[in-house]
């Protein structure tokens, strides 16, 4: 079975967040059952791109958007950093930007990669069983293979469409319309949705199969979507909840060249204390408090709004550290660095991306902080356990689905609200755990040994592919 990933992002080539992660994981896992996967992503003009990686040409072509032309070529990957196939779409000053979303004709930038993919798919007469599109940035394939004239030679090809996060849709308005290629007009409400061009909702109806990343997100979706939750309702026969795996030989304490000091099991209570130290001694925090922090997007999905007001009042009623390592709205930015003036040598917060920085993080911090509003499936709580590290979650999305409390005899530590009360309630929680030194310790070890592998997961997708051939 050939299955084509197309994906906006890609671990390691280009990460924004969790999309990366499993586009760069799972295909490998795939490749090692029965199925031959491939990715599709575009160039970045990143430090990957320009300084670990070469690529080939493969074939050059011409797409176009409202009546301009764009020149594209498709390219394989050559990196021996990744070990699967990673196809490229190179559109000069169009997709060969410094970062990977953020951008006035970011509009123009997703159909033109979707555009090249099938353009080169049908002057190639390449063949693959299976589309898989990751999110909106390429979920109007389902809708062009289905509708448009140009690739009818594609319609019979399935697609799947895995929607990581549905808060964002990629919608614009109908006078935007003259940017699709030539379709099929009877079928333009398919591409509406309150009145505008939804390509989420357009691919959840186009597309052969749905799947959401995580069995809860896909619940919560049907009750509360950003408006799609009626469709979702409607399509749910096709929709399926795949919870992400994580790629343990990437994340895995004993060979994470990023961290301090290499840890199993085994050791686990060494050399968490190494890296705790690392980064007590960066924060000028006291290594024997308890250490909490919290890595993500400085959005409301990650309820990070609450944390300013979290971290004052946790700070002040408890003798504990709190590291933050994020970025995103500048208010909650600005509110982190006077705190960090305020409770300097006890809180501390780096506003930016540092993968470097967030390992050592998920192995040096005792408790890691994800009181999310929304969480799709959340891998930050995966890492963390898999790095020993006890995860403090909002019962939300994925976090339901992978941690237990302790109180229910599990592992973790987990509130309902998504309040600045329930934070320091469950900080309040985690103090006691922390103090009972022999129990925190067994859980440590025991949280090691969770499977949040992709054996299980990435079988259900081939499950999901078989469904439809
Ligand atoms: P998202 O909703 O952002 O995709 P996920 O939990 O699915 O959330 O994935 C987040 C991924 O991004 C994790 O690998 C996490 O370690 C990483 N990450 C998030 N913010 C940062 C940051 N500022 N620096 C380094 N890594 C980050």
């Amino acid at each position: 079975m050939k299955i084509l990933h197309a994906s906006f992002e890609c671990y390691p080539l280009a990460k924004v967040g969790g999309l990366a992660d499993v586009v760069g994981s799972l295909p490998k896992f795939q490749n090692e059952i029965s199925a031959t996967s491939k990715v599709i992503m575009p160039y970045y003009n990143n430090d990957f791109f320009k300084n670990r990686s070469k690529t080939v040409d493969l074939y050059t072509g011409t797409i176009k958007i409202d009546k301009l032309s764009y020149e594209y070529s498709i390219k394989e990957l050559k990196s021996n950093e990744i070990n699967f196939d990673v196809l490229i779409v190179y559109i000069e000053d169009l997709l060969d930007r410094d970062n990977v979303y953020g951008y006035g004709d970011e509009v123009i930038q997703y159909i033109a990669f979707q555009l090249s993919i099938l353009n080169w798919l049908v002057n190639e007469n390449i063949d693959f069983d299976i589309i898989h599109c990751h999110d909106h940035h390429t979920s109007l394939i389902p809708f062009f293979v289905k509708y448009c004239y140009e690739f009818q030679k594609l319609k019979n090809i399935h697609t799947v469409l895995t929607i990581h996060n549905a808060q964002y849709q990629g919608i614009f308005p109908h006078n935007r319309i003259d940017l699709l290629p030539e379709f099929n007009q009877e079928n333009i409400g398919i591409l509406d949705w309150y009145n505008s061009i939804n390509p989420l909702a357009t691919g959840i109806k186009c597309a052969s199969r749905v799947t959401t990343v995580s069995s809860t997100y896909l619940e919560e979706l049907k009750e509360k979507a950003n408006g799609l939750e009626g469709l979702l309702r409607s399509e749910e026969g096709k929709c399926k909840g795949i919870l992400n795996g994580i790629d343990t030989s990437v994340w895995n304490p004993y060979t994470d060249v990023m961290i301090i000091k290499n840890y199993k099991i085994s050791n686990v209570i060494s050399g968490k204390k190494a890296n705790k130290q690392k980064l007590c001694n960066t924060y000028a925090f006291d290594k024997d408090l308890p250490l909490f922090g919290f890595i993500g997007r400085l959005v409301g999905e990650k309820a990070a709004d609450l944390l300013p007001k979290a971290i004052e009042q946790a700070l002040d009623e408890n003798r504990i550290n709190i590291l933050i390592l994020g970025s995103g709205h500048k208010e909650i930015e600005d509110q982190l660095i006077e705190l960090k003036e305020k409770y300097k040598g006890r809180f501390s917060a780096y506003i930016g991306y540092d993968e470097k920085l967030s390992r050592l993080i998920y192995a040096g911090v005792d408790f890691l902080l994800m009181p999310s509003r929304v969480e799709p499936c959340g891998l930050n709580q995966m890492y963390a356990l898999r790095y020993g590290t006890i995860p403090i979650v909002r019962r939300t999305g994925g976090l339901k689905d992978t941690v237990i409390d302790i109180g229910d005899g599990g592992f973790g530590i987990c509130h309902d609200q998504a309040s600045v009360w329930d934070i320091c309630y469950s900080i309040k929680r985690a103090i006691t755990f922390y103090n009972d030194k022999k129990f925190f310790r067994s859980i440590q070890k025991r949280i090691m040994k969770i499977d949040n592998s992709w054996n299980t997961s990435a079988k259900k997708y081939i499950e999901v592919y078989k469904s439809i051939q």
